[in-house]
C-alpha cells in the first residue's frame, strides 16, 4: 500500500487548514502553515476556484489526511459507516475517532496520530489488559487503554503526556495521567469533533 512520504506540512498548506500532523511543532512558531498559509508549489499563491466536485474532493482529502489514512483505508471506513444505521457522515467521523491510533493521540499518549499508530504497531499498548497492535482497532465504551509496563519509560510518551494539557482530552474519554491509561466513557458524538469538517460533502462525493 502506498504511503505519502513527502512533507506533511505541505498537506496542511494544500488543505488550507492546520491538520496537526507534527506534534509539538504545530503549536510552535515553526509551523509552516502559520508562516506560509497558502498552497504549496509555484502557483500556490494564485486564487483557485473549485468546482462542486473539487470542493467535495478537497473535503475528503482533508479528513483522510487528518486521520493519516490511505484512500483504500478511508474508503473502507466509509463503507462501514454507510452500512450502519444513522447519518453516514456522522458515522464516518465517529468510526474515525474510535480508531485505537486516534484514541491514543486524543488521550495524549502520542503527540500525533502518526506517532500513535507507530506506538500501537510497536505493541506499546494494552486494551483491557491484552496487547493490541492494530491501529484500526475500534474502541468500545468502558475499554481501558494503557501503556505497557515496560513501555512507560519511553521518553516520547512522557513528552506527549506533558503537552496534552495544551490540546485537552475530549469528554468521551478520560485520562489517568499518572497511571498511563485512559478509559472510554462514551462513544464520541458529532459535537466532540471540533475541527471544521463538512462530512456531508464526503458522502456526496462517494455517492456519485
Ligand atoms: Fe501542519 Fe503541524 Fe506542519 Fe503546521 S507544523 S503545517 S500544523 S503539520
Amino acid at each position: 500500500m502506498s504511503r505519502y512520504r513527502g512533507s506533511v506540512c505541505r498537506l496542511c498548506r494544500r488543505e488550507n487548514l492546520k491538520l496537526f500532523l507534527k506534534g509539538d511543532r504545530c503549536y510552535s512558531d515553526k509551523c509552516a502553515f502559520d508562516r506560509r498559509s497558502y498552497a504549496p508549489g509555484q502557483h500556490g499563491q494564485r486564487r483557485s476556484k473549485f468546482s462542486d466536485y473539487g470542493i467535495q474532493l478537497r473535503e475528503k482529502q482533508k479528513v483522510k489526511r487528518m486521520y493519516c489514512l490511505s484512500e483504500k483505508q478511508f474508503r473502507l471506513v466509509f463503507s462501514k459507516a454507510d452500512s450502519m444505521k444513522g447519518i453516514t457522515g456522522t458515522n464516518l467521523l465517529v468510526l474515525l475517532e474510535r480508531r485505537l491510533d486516534n484514541v491514543v493521540y486524543r488521550l495524549g499518549l502520542a503527540c500525533s496520530r502518526t506517532q500513535g499508530r507507530h506506538f500501537v504497531r510497536h505493541k506499546h499498548f494494552l486494551v483491557n489488559g491484552k496487547m493490541v497492535n492494530i491501529p484500526s482497532f475500534l474502541v468500545k465504551v468502558d475499554d481501558v487503554i494503557e501503556v505497557r509496563e515496560k513501555s512507560r519509560k519511553i521518553s516520547f510518551i512522557d513528552d506527549a503526556l506533558s503537552s496534552v494539557v495544551r490540546r485537552g482530552v475530549p469528554q468521551w474519554i478520560e485520562l489517568e495521567k499518572d497511571n498511563f491509561k485512559g478509559v472510554v466513557k462514551n462513544y464520541p458524538v458529532r459535537e466532540d469533533i471540533v475541527m471544521p469538517i463538512q462530512e456531508q460533502l464526503i458522502v456526496e462525493l462517494y455517492s456519485k
